[in-house]
């Protein structure tokens, strides 16, 4: 039983009654930022042509809950979201918060901890740009040198909007020493890590795996079937230790798939093209089962512990 409420896109629903649930993907995402001409601009029609059929596939492998990570500065787009969820039987949460330094959108430059953070909560408890589509989490990101001075306001104001309306804070943080001066500035802030998802945990090291899992943050592993991201046979040992470990009740597994880019005229990401997320059920799932992950820990990952990460309340 996990207690609260998942808040989608198109409205809040029990977190208990939730079946699989993707903890990061992307449906839509403008890595030129928010100062390039055309930013986050799309036909939504034509993304839910090009974007419907692989939430078709998870649709009939059971998925019922969906991520989408991308945040404020890298193509937040909530009309788009909305007309994707409107197309799906699937439960599309989405983001409020920032991405990283040189991406986060001059509006949000100058604002102090507290006015970010009031930004952050109206969209959580209010809804996102005029709409009635409420952010279900927040979603922050380190320059992977950073925290840098402006990561670190965006971290505070994270925390403080945790703190106000109960949602989860991820961060998109690569490698062992960002990870670890992230951990750091935030208990400085006085968050609790069980509200925190260390978002790309995979480019660091097991040490620090345990290390964040015994802090209480959630370790994310989420380049599942992106074998140029990250080596799958390293990601399965990676995951095999953590679960050896004890840890699997803070682990979370996703493929950070998808990526529809509007700056390309048929929406499909340069040079791969876009990666659906079937990987983690068709091949991730079966090579735990070889090294003896139970059904039951493979439910406790894949329906448990993302209801509980973004559980509010
Ligand atoms: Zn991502």
């Amino acid at each position: 039983m996990t207690p609260g409420i998942i808040r989608t896109v198109t409205g809040d629903i029990e977190a208990q009654s939730l079946g699989v649930m993707l903890p990061h993907e992307h449906l839509f995402v403008d890595l030129r930022g928010p100062l390039a001409p055309g930013y986050a601009e799309a036909d939504p029609d034509m993304v839910v042509a090009v974007m419907r059929p692989y939430l078709a596939a998870i649709e009939a492998l059971g998925v019922t809950a969906f991520v989408d990570c991308a945040p404020v500065g890298v193509g937040r787009n909530i009309g788009v979201l909305r007309r994707l969820a409107d197309s799906t039987t699937i439960h599309i949460v989405a983001p409020t918060g920032t991405y990283k330094q040189g991406f986060i959108p001059a509006s949000l430059l100058d604002l102090s901890v507290e006015a970010l953070a009031e930004v952050w909560v109206r969209e959580l408890t209010e809804g996102i740009e005029g709409t009635d589509s409420r952010a279900g989490f927040i979603k922050v990101a380190l320059s992977d040198d950073g925290p840098t001075a402006i990561e670190v306001r965006n971290l505070q104001a994270a925390v403080l909007a945790s703190q106000q309306t109960g949602a989860v804070v991820a961060s998109h943080t690569i490698g062992t020493a960002a990870a670890r001066r992230e951990l750091d500035v935030l208990e400085r802030a006085g968050h609790n890590l069980e509200r925190f998802i260390w978002v790309h945990a995979h480019t660091a090291d097991h040490a620090l795996h345990v290390e964040a899992a015994r802090r209480g943050a959630w370790v994310e592993f989420d380049a599942v079937g992106g074998e140029s991201w990250h080596p799958q046979a390293a990601l399965l040992e990676s995951v095999v230790a953590f679960i050896e470990a004890g840890h699997a009740h803070r682990l979370l597994l996703s493929h950070d798939a998808g990526f529809y880019d509007p700056s390309q005229p048929d929406g499909q990401p340069k040079p791969d093209g876009i990666r659906g997320y079937t990987a983690l059920f068709e091949q991730f799932i079966p090579a735990l089962k070889t090294r003896g992950v139970t059904d039951d820990v493979i439910r406790q990952i894949t329906v448990s512990n993302p209801a509980r990460a973004y559980a509010i309340g």
